[in-house]
């Protein structure tokens, strides 16, 4: 397994002989409006440029995979290039009807998809109200019997559902989002500081730390993330990435098998917030 960090929540994930780009944003700096709502410090985005050989990184791109459909995990540029080079892509069942009517070749993955085992953990984007007005969010597990065990929590707070996931399925490396956005009100839109420290704690390999530096409503900054793991005993099994790095990752324990998912049907919220996100 290799990882490559792009920007923000954009990777590509090298595995089993595929080479899957994970959530592509690929606008340039200052074409997206800020997220920021309140409290000031609303810049427009991204707030950086991806790194210089981003094309040659994708180039190697064989699917791509949707975690939710929000314009810093999927933008315009993304679904020009993704149907410019005519890439098959992957979604929970929930986002997989619109992204076909994006003009995606888009389907709804399985739990044996292409040689690879697969579990869709559903995300929570906030708590409350705003976690539901911020529409729903996949997590995807993946093992295949040649590499380690990976689980993307996609944008999500901490709740029981990751809880259990992470001490069911026991993954060797771990992708959440750090960012610990907010609008400007109410609670975080994604785990908070505490809550990744009770990640990496759970967790029994690596921990990837992403969806940093990227995007204005996202104020922490690698260097006090990585402060606070190092301060809490755990940044020994924490990466945090700067934009362009590739790593390769091992191993750590015996693979725990996906297990059964529901193919979850886009309802009311899915429409809502499709509608109230543009996309
Ligand atoms: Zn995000």
């Amino acid at each position: 397994m290799r990882l490559t960090h792009l920007r923000n929540a954009t990777l590509l994930l090298e595995f089993a002989g595929l080479c899957i780009l994970v959530d592509p944003m690929l606008s340039p700096p200052s074409s997206l409006p800020g997220f920021r709502l309140f409290g000031g410090q609303r810049r427009k985005n991204p707030l950086v440029p991806l790194p210089d050989n981003w094309e040659s990184h994708l180039s190697k791109t064989t699917h791509v995979l949707i975690s939710h459909e929000h314009p810093d995990h999927l933008d315009r540029p993304a679904i020009d290039w993704i149907r410019s080079h005519q890439l098959k892509v992957w979604s929970s069942s929930m986002d997989a009807p619109n992204l076909r009517r994006k003009g995606l070749d888009c389907s709804a993955i399985e739990s044996r998809q292409d040689g690879l085992g697969v579990e869709c953990i559903q995300g929570t984007h906030g708590h409350g109200w705003i976690g539901w007005l911020m529409g729903p969010v996949s997590g995807f597990y993946f093992t295949h019997p040649d590499e380690p065990s990976i689980y993307l929590t996609g944008d999500t707070v901490m709740t029981d559902t990751i809880r259990s996931a992470v001490r069911r399925l026991q993954p060797d490396v771990v992708v959440a989002p750090a960012g610990v956005a907010n609008f400007g009100f109410g609670r975080d839109l994604l785990f908070s500081v505490d809550e990744l420290i009770e990640l990496v704690k759970l967790a029994p390999g690596t921990v990837v730390l992403n969806h940093l530096e990227s995007i204005d409503h996202c104020l922490i900054t690698r260097e006090s993330i990585r402060a606070e793991m190092n301060a809490a005993g755990v940044g020994n099994r924490v990466i945090v990435p700067q934009d362009g790095e590739q790593f390769a990752m091992e191993r750590t324990s015996a693979t725990v098998d996906a297990g059964p998912f529901e193919a979850a049907k886009p309802g009311f919220q899915k429409w809502l917030t499709s509608w109230f996100a543009g996309t």
